[in-house]
């Protein structure tokens, strides 16, 4: 009878999820956790209503407000550098959409996110109660990391920083991995940083990326000015 009743409501999003999930395989994503809960994550309830028939393009889509849900290759790369194992707490800076946020949840994470926009911000907390995901969600400047929960095993950053914020590498566990774009407005470069001892940490780069800017006190004051001065 339950048999039934799934054959009477497909998901019509199955197949393209799973086209996508090839799609990324074939460029490189190697890191199956990553790829099995993106072939169970709607995407389609993440990205504006008025891109869901796009939802399974291998693209940054908008989100209005000036903000974008990443590319998905993006966030298979991002997540892949994190070497998540499940259980591990993670922070986020820059919820936007909530897909990132979903995707670390799916593959068994304990999540932290901080968004500053308001209105993605309740957007993105509707939508986790939608789907029954446990995330934690904070609205604020998330330059400055989120003390109360730290050391985290991973952070990552989904927005642009003209440095790497101190704070979110002293909210670091050690044998903690950070995942952030650093550069200019225009491009940034893919930083992982490995917290090895108390004092000693180390750095990899991994190729150039498009995002948004991170803006707050460890980033840019606006899209139009200068880092603030740390
Ligand atoms: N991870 C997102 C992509 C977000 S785009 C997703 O899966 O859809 C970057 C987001 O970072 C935007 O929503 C922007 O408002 C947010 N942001 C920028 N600066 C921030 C800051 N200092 N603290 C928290 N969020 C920030």
């Amino acid at each position: 009878m339950q048999q039934q009743q799934r054959n009477d409501f497909p998901d019509p999003y199955a197949e393209l999820r799973q086209m996508l999930v090839e799609h990324l395989r074939r460029r490189g994503i190697r890191d199956e956790r990553v790829l099995a809960a993106m072939a169970r994550l709607p995407r389609e309830r993440f990205v504006h209503p008025s891109f869901v028939h796009r939802a399974y393009e291998d693209v940054a889509l908008p989100l209005g407000f000036n903000q974008t849900i990443s590319q998905p290759y993006t966030v298979a790369f991002m997540t892949s550098l994190l070497e998540l194992e499940p259980g591990e707490k993670v922070l986020e800076i820059g919820t936007g959409s909530g897909y990132q946020a979903a995707l670390l949840a799916l593959m068994g994470a304990k999540v932290y996110t901080v968004e500053r926009h308001w209105e993605l911000y309740q957007r993105a907390r509707r939508i986790f109660a939608e789907l029954g995901l446990s995330i934690q969600t904070r609205f604020g400047d998330g330059s400055i990391g989120w003390a109360e929960h730290a050391p985290y095993d991973a952070i990552i950053v989904t927005a642009g920083a003209p440095q790497i914020p101190k704070p979110l590498l002293e909210q670091l566990a050690i044998g903690g991995r950070l995942v952030i774009p650093v550069g200019d407005l225009q491009s940034q470069v893919l930083v992982r940083v490995r917290r090895q001892s108390e004092q000693e940490y180390q750095y990899e780069e991994f190729g150039e990326f498009r995002f948004v800017p991170l803006v707050g006190k460890e980033g840019w004051q606006d899209v139009h000015s200068k880092p603030n001065p740390s």
